[in-house]
C-alpha cells in the first residue's frame, strides 16, 4: 500500500484508451466497473474532442460479481464489432477486473468475432498510463505488422532510385503534451528538407495506415514515453533506422534536422531548413537577467531532458534540480543529470519533489500540472513543460513545443512568469514602495502572482526541524534586504553554514560569512 493524493499518471488502461482515442477505425473494450467511464472526460473535456472515445465498457457492478461476468464480456464484444465495425478490435482488463481474472482476451480470442482481435495485458498494479499506452501502440503495430516481416537478418533494400525519402512520425497522442502542434511543426521541418511523412501514428492513424510503415526509410520516436518499444521492435525486425533526437528546443531542432539527413543519406544544410527568433531573443540585452536564474525541472522524461538543455544552453540558467517520474526513462535522465553535476530525481511522490524545491530554492521551476501547485505555495515562478496538464495546457491557438516555432513558444512561456528585468532591478533598490514590493506578484501578471508572494518564501521555509537555530533580530532585518526571489536560498545557505560551524545564533555577522563561504 501506498498513500497516494496526487498521481503523475493514471492507471495503464488510460494509456489504452490514449491510443485508441487518438486512432480511426479501432474500438477497445474494457472489462471495468461501474464508474471507470469517468476516462472519457479527459477526452471531451481535457482535450476538449467532438466525440465520445471509442471504447465500451463493461460497467459491472456488486450484483454482477455473484453471477456470470465473463458474459458480460462476451456480449460486450459481440455488441462492440456490430455496432462500431472497427479494423481492429482491442480487448483489456481495467484495475478491478484483473482481480476477477475472467481472461477478456482470451474470451475474445475464443468467441468467433468477425474482426480481428488484439488482445492486451495491462499489469495496472504495477504499471502506469505511460507503460499502458507504449504496450498498447506496440501490441498493435506487432499484431499487425508481424506476418509482413522478412526473415531475420535480410538486408533493408535500399530507396528506389528518384523515390522521396520518407519517415514515420511514431508516438504522439491524445492526452499528450502539445502533440497535434508538434506534429504540424516537425511535418512542415521535414517537408522544408524534402522528407516525406508516411504514417504519423498513433495519433489519427487507422490500422490501415499501420501497415503502410515499413514503407518509410526511417522512424522518428517523436515521444519515446509512447513509440521507444515500437521504435525498438520495427528496427529488429524490419531493420529500420530510429531518429532519436528529440527536436525540442533551438539546439536539438538543429541536431535533429541533422540525424534524419545522415540516416537517409541525404545532404542539408542546416542553416537553410530553418530559424527559430529563440537563439536572438536569448541573446539580446533584455535577457541579460536572465543569467544564472536557478531553475528546478521535473517532468515526464524526454521533456525533463530536453528542457534542462534549453534551460543551460539556450537560455543562460543554472539547472540546480533535475527529475522525472518516468521510471521507464530513468536511466536516460540521470545519465542528463550527471552533465549537469546533479543526481536526477526519480520519482512519482510529489512529496519529495516538493521537499527538493523546498530544499533548493530555485528562482523557477519547470514542470507538471503538480508543480504548478508546488511552486504557488512556495512563492516561486512556474511553468508547465510536461503532462500531466490542465486544460488550459491544450489551447486552442498553435503552440507546439518542438522544432523552431516551437522554441518560439518555449521562450515565451517560461519567460513570462518571471519578474521582468526592470522591475526586479527596482526591487533591489526600493523595497518600501506602496505599490511594487516583495508581498506583491510581478506587476505584468496583475494580481495573478500575489497570493503566492503573501507566503513570503522566506519565513522559515528553510528552517531546520529541531529548531535549534534562532535567528536574532538585527540579522532577519538584514536578510529581508535580500529579494524575495533569492531569499530563500540565502536562509538555507546561511543556516547550513551556522550548523557546520557549530553556532546556534545567526547575527548579521553570520549572514555574511555565509554569503562569503559559498561565493567562494
Ligand atoms: S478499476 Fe482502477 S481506474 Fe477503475 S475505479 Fe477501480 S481503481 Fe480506479
Amino acid at each position: 500500500m501506498e498513500l497516494t493524493l496526487w498521481t503523475y499518471e493514471g492507471p495503464p488502461h488510460v494509456g489504452a484508451i490514449r491510443v485508441a482515442a487518438s486512432m480511426r477505425d479501432v474500438h477497445l473494450m474494457l472489462h471495468s466497473p461501474q464508474g471507470d467511464t469517468y476516462a472519457d472526460l479527459l477526452f471531451t473535456m481535457i482535450e476538449r474532442e467532438g466525440r465520445r472515445p471509442p471504447v465500451t465498457y463493461t460497467t459491472f457492478q456488486a450484483r454482477d460479481l455473484g453471477s456470470s461476468t465473463a458474459e458480460m464480456v462476451i456480449n460486450s464484444l459481440r455488441e462492440s464489432a456490430e455496432r462500431f465495425k472497427p479494423q481492429v478490435l482491442l480487448v483489456a482488463d481495467s484495475c478491478t477486473a484483473e482481480l476477477i481474472q475472467d481472461q477478456p482476451g482470451a474470451l475474445a480470442l475464443g468467441a468467433d468475432l468477425p474482426v480481428p482481435v488484439i488482445p492486451l495485458e495491462m499489469a495496472a498494479y504495477t504499471r502506469k498510463e505511460n507503460w499502458g499506452a507504449a504496450e498498447t501502440f506496440y501490441q498493435l503495430v506487432r499484431g499487425l505488422l508481424s506476418r509482413q516481416a522478412p526473415p531475420p537478418g535480410t538486408e533493408r533494400p535500399p530507396r528506389e532510385p528518384g523515390a522521396r525519402p520518407s519517415v514515420n512520425l511514431l508516438g504522439p497522442t491524445k492526452l499528450g503534451f502539445r502533440c497535434r502542434d508538434d506534429v504540424v511543426e516537425i511535418e512542415r521541418l521535414l517537408s522544408s528538407m524534402g522528407v516525406d511523412v508516411n504514417v504519423v501514428a498513433p495519433l489519427g492513424a487507422s490500422p490501415q495506415d499501420l501497415q503502410a510503415i515499413p514503407k518509410a526509410d526511417a522512424n522518428v520516436n517523436l515521444c519515446p514515453e509512447v513509440s521507444d518499444l515500437t521504435c525498438s521492435w520495427l528496427a529488429r525486425t524490419f531493420g529500420m533506422p530510429t531518429i532519436s533526437t528529440i527536436p525540442m528546443g533551438w539546439g536539438a531542432t538543429r541536431d535533429f534536422i541533422a540525424e534524419v539527413a545522415s540516416a537517409l543519406g541525404l545532404d542539408v544544410d542546416v542553416d537553410a531548413v530553418g530559424e527559430s527568433r529563440l537563439p536572438w531573443y536569448s541573446r539580446s540585452i533584455d535577457s541579460t537577467y536572465l543569467t544564472g536564474k536557478r531553475v528546478f525541472v521535473f517532468a515526464d522524461g524526454s521533456h525533463a531532458i530536453a528542457a534542462a538543455r534549453v534551460a543551460r544552453d539556450e537560455m543562460g540558467f543554472e539547472v540546480v534540480g533535475l527529475g522525472t517520474y518516468s521510471r521507464e526513462r530513468a536511466r536516460d535522465v540521470r545519465a542528463a543529470a550527471k552533465e549537469y553535476g546533479l543526481e536526477a530525481l526519480i520519482t512519482d511522490n510529489y512529496l519529495e519533489v516538493e521537499a527538493k524545491v523546498q530544499e533548493l530554492q530555485p528562482e523557477m521551476v519547470l514542470g507538471t500540472q503538480m508543480e504548478r501547485h508546488i511552486a504557488k505555495r512556495l512563492g516561486i515562478p512556474c511553468a508547465v513543460i510536461s503532462t500531466p496538464a490542465h486544460v488550459q495546457d491544450y489551447p486552442a491557438r498553435y503552440s507546439p513545443q518542438m522544432g523552431f516555432e516551437g522554441a518560439n513558444v518555449l521562450f515565451d512561456t517560461w519567460v513570462h512568469p518571471l519578474i521582468m528585468g526592470l522591475e526586479e532591478h527596482l526591487l533591489h533598490m526600493f523595497r518600501d514602495d506602496f505599490e511594487f514590493n516583495d508581498s506583491v506578484g510581478p506587476s505584468h501578471l496583475g494580481s495573478e502572482g500575489e497570493g503566492a508572494r503573501a507566503q513570503d518564501s522566506s519565513s522559515g521555509a528553510g528552517q531546520p526541524d529541531d529548531g535549534a537555530i534562532v535567528w536574532d533580530f538585527e540579522a532577519e532585518k538584514e536578510l529581508k534586504k535580500i529579494p524575495f526571489f533569492v531569499r530563500g536560498k540565502a536562509r538555507r545557505n546561511t543556516e547550513k553554514f551556522a550548523v557546520e560551524h557549530g553556532l546556534t545564533t545567526i547575527e548579521v555577522d553570520t549572514l555574511y560569512d555565509a554569503k562569503a563561504h559559498f561565493s567562494n
